[in-house]
């Protein structure tokens, strides 16, 4: 399968294949497809200087491509990439950083890496009545009296029947393992990877599996 450069260019969504952020939208000819796919790097069609277009080429900026999908009438790409650096030329992460609508009141999804950035962030960074500098002074001991005690917290919570209670105990025992996962220097990419070994491997059953390209 590949697509239908017939109607000439297509779109390809770049996304983080790590985040899942949207990267960027570029287009793609026949060419900048077939050049992706032969060097595992984007290439694209730029329409405003009319060339062909390796992302990365002047800004290092590039991308190691770790997927491509093709969309349900083969006229759009969608691809996964690992990138070297900033997607967008004028150096942010994503191209998409100009929201002009959302619906209110909402939380951000990547909480947990949030919170987590910041308390690695009190590691070396004081901030006055910091209570996670507090921790990190006081060390390993402390901060691991405060995980078992929120843990039986967890549990009275569970106890009492209190949804309420035992969702802001569980928060209180994230934020203090978070601080002890910091402390010794493990990543919340080093959890996830070892919950993913553990996670039996469903695969991904979207289309036909045996028409995929590997490298
Ligand atoms: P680069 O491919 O990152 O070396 O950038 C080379 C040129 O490509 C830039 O000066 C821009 O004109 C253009 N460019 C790079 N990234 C993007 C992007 N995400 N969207 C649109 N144009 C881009
Ligand atoms: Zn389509
Ligand atoms: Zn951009
Ligand atoms: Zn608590």
């Amino acid at each position: 399968m590949k697509p239908d450069f017939s109607k000439g260019l297509i779109p390809a969504i770049v996304t983080d294949y790590y985040t899942k952020d949207v990267l960027m939208l570029a287009y793609m000819n026949e060419e900048a497809y077939e050049k992706t796919l032969e060097t595992k790097q984007t290439w694209f069609y730029s329409r405003s200087r009319d060339e062909l277009w390796n992302k990365g080429a002047t800004s290092g900026n590039t991308q190691e491509v770790q997927s491509i999908d093709l969309d349900c009438d083969q006229d759009t790409v969608l691809i996964q990439v690992i990138p070297a650096g900033p997607a967008c030329h004028t150096g942010v992460t994503s191209c998409f950083y100009n929201r002009i609508a959302e619906k209110e009141a909402n939380f951000d999804p990547a909480i947990i890496e949030e919170v987590m950035a910041e308390v690695k962030q009190r590691k070396t960074e004081r901030i006055e009545n910091s209570y996670t500098n507090y921790l990190f002074d006081k060390g390993v001991d402390k901060i691991g009296k405060k995980v078992i005690e929120e843990a039986g917290e967890v549990v009275i919570a569970a106890k009492n029947n209190d949804k309420q209670e035992l969702t802001n105990e569980v928060s209180d025992l994230l934020y203090h393992t978070f601080v002890m996962m910091a402390n010794q220097g493990v990543e919340l990419e080093d959890v996830k990877q070892e919950l993913s070994n553990r996670f039996s491997k469903k695969g991904n059953n979207k289309g036909d599996r045996a028409e995929i390209e590997k490298w």
